[in-house]
């Protein structure tokens, strides 16, 4: 695929007399956080990488610079109200970069026959459609987006394996798993005892009283820059609970052999226990970029820019037991993914409001889970079969949050 079809529109691209075996990479959410550290480790190895397709959401202006500095063939903006201003820009730019938006833009970006690799970094379901389309048309897919997987864990591994896929974790826990797996996977394997997903516990991991707390507070992550609904999450320990069930999905590893440790400084990434007793774990300083390099440069380990680990000035590393009293989110995940998939979805979408309606301010910190929780309790559906049944409990589950979400609201 490395070699597939050029497009005429990439004329102006640099790499392309320079580094002619450079694998096309397509970025589903460039402009986010996840999309930027991509970009990062791909500048590092023009020789080994080059952008052919670069997406965002609304903001025309975030995605014209990255395609001055990166020259990829496409860039979609998903709002199909922006396509007309992207076109305009692109040309004012001097750039033959082809313009496309909406759904079905996000599809020729996921598929783009010159991409090797598509990494998954769009935030939400939103990347749902993109994700899978990838997985069915073969790509290298390095997925970042969790709540894809969350939502629809067997309809994604059962893409990758139709499309004669390859899924390669970006979330760091998963890639250190990864790592220490060898990559080969868990299934069924008497010698994997269990996964210990290390947690940084959040901003709030002291904190006693939560229901003053800021989206700005939320969103200050002690160790991690990361966009603001994951950061939310990471407060809430609702993360922890996606990767939870994330982790099962990837690795076919029961609720019951996943462990959560809270682990404050994120040196270690995540461990592997094995049935010998030994433990194997990934340890760096938190940097997306190394496991972006990780799953970009397999089998090899390719330079990611990311600071080193100096053993010398650490005081110490600790490890605690997540308090699920003061963070009910992990507890409505571990009881989601043992009730199966609709719950998962349920979570999910319940989440995604919640979150959203506290980063706007309608909604307290304190009352994202009870939203969340209320929301679990109200949609039941039989387990879907299709991507379209995913998305209608997926439609379901919102609108029973907003409504939630509204009786919470001050009068
Ligand atoms: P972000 O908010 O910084 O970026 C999200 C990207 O998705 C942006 O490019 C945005 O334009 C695009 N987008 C948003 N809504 C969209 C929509 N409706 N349709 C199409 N595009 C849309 O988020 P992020 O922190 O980069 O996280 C992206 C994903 O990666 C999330 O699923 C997150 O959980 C996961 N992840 C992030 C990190 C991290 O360090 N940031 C770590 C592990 C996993
Ligand atoms: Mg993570």
């Amino acid at each position: 695929m490395s070699g597939g079809t050029w497009d005429s529109g990439n004329m102006d691209s640099p790499a392309r007399g320079e580094h002619a075996a450079a694998r096309g990479v397509s970025i589903l959410g460039a402009t986010g956080s996840i999309g930027q550290s991509t970009l990062d480790v791909l500048a590092r190895h023009p020789e080994r990488f080059r952008a052919v397709a670069l997406t965002a959401h609304a903001k025309v202006d975030g995605l014209i610079a990255l395609c001055r500095r990166h020259r990829p063939r496409l860039a979609v903006i998903a709002d199909p109200a922006a396509e007309a201003a992207l076109r305009q820009g692109l040309r004012e730019a001097g750039l033959s970069t082809q313009a496309a938006s909406g759904p079905a833009g996000l599809l020729a970006a996921a598929q783009a026959e010159d991409a090797h690799f598509v990494v998954a970094a769009i935030v939400g379901a939103a990347g749902l459609l993109p994700t899978l389309a990838a997985a069915r048309a073969g790509k290298c897919l390095l997925l970042a987006n969790k709540e894809a997987i969350v939502c629809a864990g067997a309809l994604l591994m059962d893409a990758v394996r139709a499309g004669g896929a390859t899924l390669l974790p970006l979330d760091s826990e998963h890639n250190a798993i990864h790592q220490c797996l060898a990559g080969s996977r868990a299934a069924g394997r008497q010698d994997v005892r269990r996964l210990i997903l290390t947690a940084s516990g959040g901003p709030f991991r002291e904190r006693r009283d939560f229901a003053a707390i800021t989206p700005e507070q939320a969103c200050a992550h002690p160790n991690w820059r990361m966009g603001p609904k994951i950061s939310v999450d990471s407060a809430t320990l609702m993360n922890k609970g996606l990767e939870v069930i994330e982790a099962s999905w990837l690795f076919q590893v029961e609720r019951a052999r996943i462990d959560v440790v809270v682990h404050p400084q994120s040196v270690i990434h995540s461990m592997v226990e094995f049935g010998d007793g030994s433990i194997l774990a990934q340890l760096g300083t938190p940097d997306m970029r190394t496991p972006i390099a990780y799953a970009l440069g397999l089998p090899e380990r390719i330079d990611s820019g990311s600071a080193r680990l100096d053993f010398l000035r650490l005081a110490a590393l600790s490890f605690e037991a997540p308090d699920l009293q003061r963070f009910p989110c992990l507890g409505l995940a571990y009881r989601a993914l043992e009730s199966g998939p609709v719950a998962s979805i349920v979570l999910n979408a319940a989440n995604e409001v919640a979150v959203q309606s506290f980063l706007e301010r309608r909604l307290a910190f304190d009352a994202i889970a009870p939203v969340i929780e209320r929301t679990l309790e109200r949609v039941h559906a039989a387990p879907p079969g299709s991507v379209e049944a995913v998305l209608e409990i997926d439609a379901a589950a919102r609108q029973r949050a907003r409504d939630a979400v509204a009786r919470c609201e001050p009068a």
